[in-house]
C-alpha cells in the first residue's frame, strides 16, 4: 500500500439522490452528485479534488480533442444486501489504463493511486449505488490531454475524472450478430489492445451500418484476412465448442478484457478445457452445423454476459441453441453475479470492499 491520496473534498450543498428515478436508469445518463478530478503538469499527478459534478471549462484547442489523446476505462460497483459495497477487480483495470496511457503516449496513474481515486469518490456517493438486484454503480475513469496546442506531440498536461453512474440491469436478449469481413477494428502494431476514443469513434460507422442492416451487434474479425474472429462489439467474444471454451488469444488487437479473463478462471475452477488461440470464422460455421457449437456470448462488464442466438456471414445465417438451455454461459453469469453481490464466497478475492 503507497500512503493514502491526499483529497481535497468539497461536498453538494444540493444532492439529486431524492429527484432521482432509481426505477428508470438508462445506461449512462444519470450521473451522481459528485466527480473526482486531478491534474498532471511538470511531470506530476497533482490536486486530486473531489467535487460537485459539472461542467468543466477548457479551451477548445485542447489536444485531446484535436488529436485524440484520450482513453477510459468501465468498472462496476455492487451493493451487497448488508449495505456493503464492492468494486470489481478494479486492480485489473488499473493495469489496463496504464497500458493504454503508454500506448497514447500520456502519463501513467500508480495503481494504489487509480484505485484509492475510485473507491474514494465512490465511497462519497455510495448512498448512489441502487441497492436493487442487477444494478449497479457503472464508474468511468478516463484521462486526456489538456495543452491548448495545436501542434501534433504529445501534450504536456492531462486531466484524469473519474464519474459514477447509477445503472439498472443490461437487457441481454439473444443477439443478432454480423461477421464483419470489410472494416476492421484493430490492425496489428495499432492500438486495439488500449481503450482509447478513438476506437470506439471508429467503431461506430461499421456498427450504425450494422444496426441497418437489422443486426444488433457485430464480431469484429482480423485486419489482414477476415478470417479470424476478434471482439465482439465492444466485448471479448467467447465460445464453447465441443465442451472447450475459446476465445482469442490476448494480442495488440485485443482489449484484455477483466470479464474475459474472470470467465476462463472460473472455467478453470470447473475443470473446462480453455484455449485462447485464433478461432476462424469457419470453425464456428461448422460447429453451428454440426451442433458442436454450444455457447456463444460477448463477455464484458456492461452485460457480463451477452448471448449470441444467431450470427451472420456473408448474408448466410446461423442459428445457435436458446440461451436459456446453454449450461456453460447460464452457470457463469449466476455464479458472477452471486460473488458480485456478495450472496456466494469470493474464492478469488476479485470483490474490493
Ligand atoms: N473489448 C472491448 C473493445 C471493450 O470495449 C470492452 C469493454 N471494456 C471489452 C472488450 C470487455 O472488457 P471488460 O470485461 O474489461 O469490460
Amino acid at each position: 500500500m503507497t500512503e493514502t491520496l491526499d483529497i481535497k473534498i468539497t461536498k453538494t450543498a444540493h444532492s439529486r439522490l431524492n429527484e432521482t428515478d432509481f426505477n428508470n436508469l438508462p445506461f449512462g445518463k444519470v450521473f451522481s452528485d459528485h466527480m473526482l478530478v486531478a491534474d498532471y503538469a511538470d511531470g506530476e499527478w497533482k490536486n486530486f479534488e473531489i467535487l460537485p459534478y459539472g461542467p468543466i471549462q477548457m479551451s477548445p484547442a485542447i489536444s485531446a480533442l484535436h488529436y485524440g489523446q484520450a482513453f477510459f476505462e468501465g468498472i462496476k460497483a455492487y451493493k451487497h444486501d448488508d449495505g456493503t459495497v464492492s468494486i470489481f477487480r478494479p486492480d485489473k483495470n488499473a493495469i489496463r489504463f496504464n497500458k493504454s496511457a503508454e500506448r497514447l503516449c500520456m502519463p501513467t496513474l500508480p495503481e494504489e493511486v487509480f484505485i484509492q481515486s475510485i473507491a474514494a469518490l465512490v465511497d462519497i456517493d455510495r448512498d448512489w449505488v441502487p441497492a436493487k438486484a442487477d444494478h449497479a454503480m457503472y464508474i468511468r475513469p478516463f484521462m486526456f490531454a489538456t495543452d491548448p496546442y495545436l501542434g501534433v506531440t504529445p501534450s504536456a498536461t492531462y486531466k484524469f475524472i473519474v464519474l459514477v453512474s447509477p445503472v439498472g440491469p443490461y437487457f441481454s436478449k439473444p443477439l443478432r450478430v454480423k461477421i464483419e469481413t470489410h472494416y476492421t477494428r484493430a490492425a496489428e502494431g495499432g492500438m486495439g489492445y488500449a481503450k482509447a476514443a478513438g476506437n470506439y469513434g471508429a467503431s461506430m460507422l461499421p456498427g450504425r451500418k450494422a444496426t441497418e442492416e437489422g443486426f444488433d451487434q457485430l464480431i469484429w474479425t482480423d485486419a489482414k484476412e477476415h478470417k479470424y474472429v476478434e471482439e465482439m462489439g465492444a466485448a471479448n467474444a467467447m465460445f464453447v465448442l465441443d465442451g472447450t471454451l475459446i476465445t482469442a488469444e490476448t494480442k495488440d488487437t485485443i482489449l484484455d478484457g477483466v470479464t474475459r479473463d474472470t470467465v476462463i478462471a472460473l472455467a478453470k475452477d470447473w475443470d473446462i478445457p480453455v484455449e485462447e488461440r485464433k478461432v476462424s470464422v469457419e470453425e464456428l460455421v461448422e460447429g453451428a452445423k454440426s451442433g458442436k457449437l454450444t455457447d456463444a456470448f460477448g463477455a464484458g462488464t456492461a452485460a457480463t454476459i451477452a448471448p449470441v442466438g444467431s450470427f451472420c456471414v456473408d448474408g448466410t445465417e446461423y442459428f445457435l441453441s436458446d440461451p436459456a438451455t446453454r449450461e456453460f454461459s447460464q452457470k457463469v453469469f449466476t455464479t458472477l453475479n452471486a460473488i458480485k453481490y456478495g450472496t456466494a464466497p469470493d474464492p478469488h478475492g476479485w470483490n474490493y470492499i
